[in-house]
């Protein structure tokens, strides 16, 4: 029989294990469900039996975030752990307990999101941000100053001249997220886990350009000022005001009942949420409150985290079918007996690559717990190897291309599986589909089913192959109409005086999106420049780096890419650039760059100016009408000033945008 002190040994084995790869190595081993429903055994077992206390138990400590590379800052009031529960009973107990502490008194408290990201704190000192630090220990953290500065949403500047703290939780909505994998996904990479570890570990990247181009978010939740505010809910109300983006759909309640009908309301409502929600939290809004329940030696008394269940099912893997991209990237997807889960019915889940077949070990037939975290696709999370059907097999990656049976092979450093046939059906398909796709030509009129028709019935074998479609080609078709064929060859004609950058993104060259596509298009003025452009000079494009110019490179050295996009010039596609000039506010204004800007990398800087008709020049003259400085602005402001050139910040040049 198993004995206690060996149960609680386990757990806490376990437990240790789970926390080395979480917080070294931002990986989550387990749902995070299992995770607490171990760590409250282990807790359970501890409180029964303190003969078996030990300080080094994880229950003892608290979890860090603390790496080495960078800078290491005190918090000045510890951030702390909340306790935290699966139960709505667990709940309405911690609320009567307060009522019971604190008698004769009334209660309110207010609830918010619980917001999966990672915790920081942001310093503010004569309006301006000083330093972000991240939860750490909870007592010394690391500083990512940087990093934060890039989070768009956080002001620059705020009218409040106090030394003050905010905390909140830096995070990654579901569409920047998404936009990410797909781009891991489209260049074999292994893609990214979840919004909460990638946030975690883009917090801690050392290029914080890269940090921008992720774009993450932040959400303030509290304010530490001891000049200010009598409650939490005014503290919020303040930090909104004073454009610091909070936490949305906060809520003073006023009763038990309210607290558990606002956990009831997000527990359904969460799921149309823009960015992921593991729970709500319940504070005591009155700081004098607060201060009489006091803390214990782990977390406050005077808040509480209500966990939702993530929203799962368990259903069977009738097929593992084989998915080709349009780069030739061959997706592993799991066809599933169809479940119920969220609010729609679930047939298929993604599988991201045949590396993850091997770790969960799936096999067809298997049954599996499925997961929904907001992305449109439900992954598998597990495999129930305990209702293994006898007899099945170990599941082998195909060798052939599921599309067109060509061998299938790995590009050297990557994970993905990939066709190498340029003229594969379902790679034609994938890259048709996207070349009409809103990001790219925006040719509303041809969805994937019109795809589809036009490649079987052989009327387009290319991209090009669209712009000489006719009217009596298409009404030739089944099921098409002459209202509907006339609206698709006017939206194809429409397609032909998109800028640039749409085209260079519906090529479908490998890594290169939309706003990479944008940055390429401002610095050429026919899309021929980039047929020889070498890759030195593609690199010094900002935030176009080595892989991207390797990539673009692959893509124009090949001639039959080259007969393409010269065949789109002679159909009457724009295939100019950018950067002609434009009329705007800013026409006839000249611009000088110097320093470092928190928003902008200087090429999105220019970018904007140009989009409204200014110029950028690189050096300070007397026909420099602004020189926009940044930190550590060197020389050229110096000349600025001696030229008496009018010198902006970045705040006022924010305000010359709008
Ligand atoms: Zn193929």
């Amino acid at each position: 029989m198993e004995t206690t002190a060996g149960k609680i040994e386990e757990l806490r084995n376990l437990i240790r294990k789970y926390d080395a790869a979480y917080y070294g190595r931002g990986e989550s081993l387990v749902a995070d469900q299992e995770y607490d429903a171990l760590y409250n055994e282990l807790l359970k077992l501890e409180k029964a039996h303190p003969e078996y206390a030990s300080a080094d138990s994880p229950t003892m400590r608290v979890g860090s975030d603390l790496t080495k590379e960078f800078p290491k800052v005190p918090h000045s009031v510890p951030m702390m752990s909340i306790d935290n529960t699966y139960s709505e009973e667990d709940l309405q107990e911690w609320v009567e307990r307060l009522q019971r502490s604190l008698p004769g008194q009334n209660l309110s408290f207010v609830g918010e999101l619980k917001v999966d990201g990672v915790a920081a704190s942001l310093i503010f000192e004569n309006g301006k941000l000083l330093r972000a630090v991240t939860r750490g220990n909870g007592t010394i953290g690391d500083e990512v100053t940087a990093n934060v500065r890039t989070i768009k949403s956080i002001p620059l500047k705020v009218d409040y001249s106090s030394l003050f703290e905010v905390r909140g939780e830096a995070y990654m909505t579901f569409q920047a997220f998404t936009k990410l994998n797909e781009n891991y996904i489209e260049s074999g990479q292994k893609p990214m886990q979840n919004p909460r570890n990638t946030t975690a570990g883009t917090l801690k990247l050392q290029d914080s350009h890269e940090v921008s181009r992720r774009n993450l978010s932040f959400a303030a939740y509290s304010l530490l000022d001891e000049k200010h505010g009598r409650s939490h809910f005014e503290n919020l109300q303040f930090l909104s005001e004073s454009g610091f983006p909070t936490v949305k759909h906060s809520s003073l309640l006023h009763s038990k009942e309210d607290v558990l009908a606002y956990c009831r309301k997000w527990e359904k409502e969460r799921h149309q949420l823009p960015f992921p929600v593991d729970g709500v939290v319940i504070k005591v809004d009155s700081f004098s409150q607060q201060k009489d329940l006091g803390t214990t030696a782990k977390a406050p008394r005077w808040v509480i985290a209500y966990k939702y269940q993530p929203e799962s099912a368990i259903t069977q893997v009738e097929k593992i079918e084989a998915n080709v991209g349009r780069t030739g990237v061959v997706t592993p997807i799991a066809r599933l007996s169809p479940v119920f889960l969220a609010g729609t019915t679930i047939k298929n889940a993604t599988l991201h690559n045949y590396d993850e077949i091997v770790r969960l070990g799936v096999r067809e037939g298997d049954y599996v717990q499925i997961e929904k975290g907001g992305e449109i696709i439900p992954k598998v999370v597990k495999v129930l190897t305990e209702k293994r059907i006898p007899g099945s097999q170990i599941f082998q990656p195909p060798s052939n291309c599921p599309s067109c049976g060509s061998l299938l092979g790995k590009l050297e450093g990557e994970v993905a599986l990939r066709c190498f046939n340029r003229s594969c059906p379902d790679q034609l398909k994938a890259s048709l589909e996207h070349f009409v796709s809103r990001s790219a030509m925006d040719i509303r009129h041809i969805g994937p089913s019109l795809v589809e028709h036009l490649l079987q019935w052989g009327l387009v074998k290319n991209v090009a192959d669209l712009y000489e479609l006719t009217f009596d080609k298409l009404t030739g078709l089944e099921r098409m109409g002459n209202k509907s064929a006339a609206n698709v060859i006017e939206s194809i004609e429409k397609s032909k005086y998109n800028s640039l950058d749409k085209l260079l993104h519906g090529l479908g060259i490998r890594m290169i999106g939309a706003q990479s596509a944008k940055i390429l298009a401002y610095h050429v003025a026919d899309i021929s420049d980039l047929y020889e452009m070498p890759p030195e000079s593609l690199e010094k494009i900002d935030t176009i780096g080595s892989a991207m110019a390797h990539s673009i490179r692959m893509y124009f050295d090949r001639e039959e890419n080259r007969t393409l996009t010269e065949r789109l010039r002679s159909l009457g596609v724009n295939v100019k650039g950018t950067s002609a000039p434009v009329e705007g506010k800013l026409s006839g204004k000249t611009f000088v760059l110097t320093g470092t800007l928190a928003h902008f990398t200087r090429e999105k800087a220019s970018e904007e100016i140009e989009a409204r008709g200014g110029k950028v020049s690189g050096s300070v003259s007397r026909k420099t009408d602004f020189v926009l400085a940044g930190e550590d602005a060197g020389s050229k402001l110096e000349k600025a000033h001696s030229l008496g050139v009018t010198v902006i910040d970045e705040v006022e040049f924010e305000r010359m945008l709008q």
